[in-house]
């Protein structure tokens, strides 16, 4: 009697056992993931060209925002940074692609790629990493920051520019084939193209159509992915990018070199915007000199910067700034001339980009008014239900109505 008892019992643990562990694998199953995708400098614009037929059918489907605000400067590395912790440049330390802390001597620069890797650099804590803490696994290609060493997502790779589409799509094959348990649900990835193809040839060139045509049928083998590993009812594809792009004229340079001749000076950023660090005493004589022949840009105290800048409570950014206004550009020892320019003021039309959404977070058939891009993180905190972190600049409230 005693040992039947005792069998009944080790076959209802079994069973329980059982039960509980396909449970656990189900709800597993159906939680929900996220495919964050940056096509880089896509302005808000492009994708009415009627050359992207899979964008227009997540549009369809879900949500299109007018356009994604982005963070001041509008340059790649504070945006894909701010995207990702919910905070402004300022904030988190990523201010422009390439900068010098004034403190150290130290640099950091993008196509240096030791500096990149540095932790020291960044504050605030990458959505990847919140995610982890909170049991989700996630894997990146090539989103800025996730190179840095002690930061990395789950899985990720170094930075590769000229890796094959199929082959970053084929990254994202073998993460969704993963046992659950190793599975990432938070899922990154990035191309250049636009960016290459607006700076050269412009934002109107054939050049940037036929890169829009080859990055929508990446997208398309990327659905086509998602949905052989039956997840198509539970991703959320989130398709945005980091800033626009503005066709600059060969003729609206403005001679920086020449306009500060004669004085000592460290130029940080990369045109159209820079921040300026001299000693105590030539300062105001640079500033002067720059406001005495400000034509083409904007001169700035940094304490002076508008608030909607967002970008003066860093001690990496050097006293003065100066943007140079919507089509022109600065002559400087480091840059030469581009037809597509971005890094203007995030307020002009052509500095935006585009938000497009589709799954079962988002509301469907919905155009959303422009929003800020630090928001998007705050979207990703909820559709995967993490907490944020903390201090972040990120809004739910200013974005929940882009959700179910
Ligand atoms: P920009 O147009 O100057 O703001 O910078 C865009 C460039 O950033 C692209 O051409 C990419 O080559 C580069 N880039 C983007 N992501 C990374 C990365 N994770 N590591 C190094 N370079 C990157
Ligand atoms: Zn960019
Ligand atoms: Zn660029």
């Amino acid at each position: 009697m005693h040992f039947l008892q005792n069998g009944g019992k080790i076959r209802l643990f079994l069973f329980l056992a059982f039960f509980f562990t396909i449970t656990d694998l189900k709800a597993g199953e159906d939680k929900p993931y996220v495919i964050l995708i940056s096509w880089d400098a896509c302005r808000y614009d492009y994708i009415d060209r009627g050359l992207t037929p899979t964008v227009q059918s997540l549009i369809d489907q879900g949500v299109r925002a007018k356009s994604l605000k982005s963070c001041f400067p509008t340059k790649t590395f504070p945006n894909h940074y701010s995207i990702i912790t919910g905070m402004y440049p300022e904030n988190h330390g990523i201010i422009f692609n390439n900068f010098i802390d004034p403190a150290s001597g130290d640099s950091y620069r993008i196509k240096k790629d030791d500096s990149v890797k540095q932790d020291k650099w960044y504050k605030g804590i990458p959505i990847w990493f919140t995610a982890q803490e909170q049991g989700i696994k996630s894997g990146s290609v090539f989103w800025v920051g996730s190179e840095v060493y002690k930061r990395r997502p789950t899985y990720s790779l170094d930075y590769n520019h000229h890796m094959p589409h199929d082959e970053r799509i084929a990254m994202i094959d073998k993460w969704l084939d993963l046992p659950l348990i190793d599975r990432p649900h938070l899922l990154m990835l990035y191309f250049a193209d636009l960016d290459d193809n607006g700076h050269k040839y412009g934002p109107d060139s054939p050049q940037l159509d036929s890169a829009l045509v080859k990055l929508d049928k990446t997208l398309s083998k990327l659905l086509s992915v998602v949905a052989e590993h039956n997840l198509t009812d539970s991703t959320n594809i989130i398709l945005l990018t980091d800033h626009g792009m503005l066709e600059t004229k060969k003729e609206n340079a403005i001679n920086l070199p020449e306009i500060l001749k004669g004085f000592n000076y460290t130029l940080q950023g990369y045109d159209p915007i820079y921040s300026i660090f001299a000693s105590e005493d030539s300062l105001e004589k640079i500033y002067s000199a720059l406001k005495q022949n400000a034509s083409g840009y904007n001169v700035y105290w940094k304490s002076e910067l508008p608030g909607r800048f967002h970008f003066s409570k860093n001690p990496l950014i050097g006293d003065i700034i100066i943007l140079a206004d919507p089509g022109y550009y600065f002559l400087s020892g480091k840059s030469t001339y581009s037809v597509g320019v971005h890094g203007y003021d995030n307020e002009i039309p052509e500095m935006q980009g585009i938000f497009v959404a589709s799954g079962p977070g988002f509301k469907k058939n919905l155009t959303a008014d422009t929003f800020l891009n630090i928001d998007v993180y705050a979207l990703i905190c909820k559709i995967l239900q993490i907490k944020p972190a903390d201090s972040v600049d990120a809004d739910i409230e200013r974005v929940k109505h882009l959700l179910k």
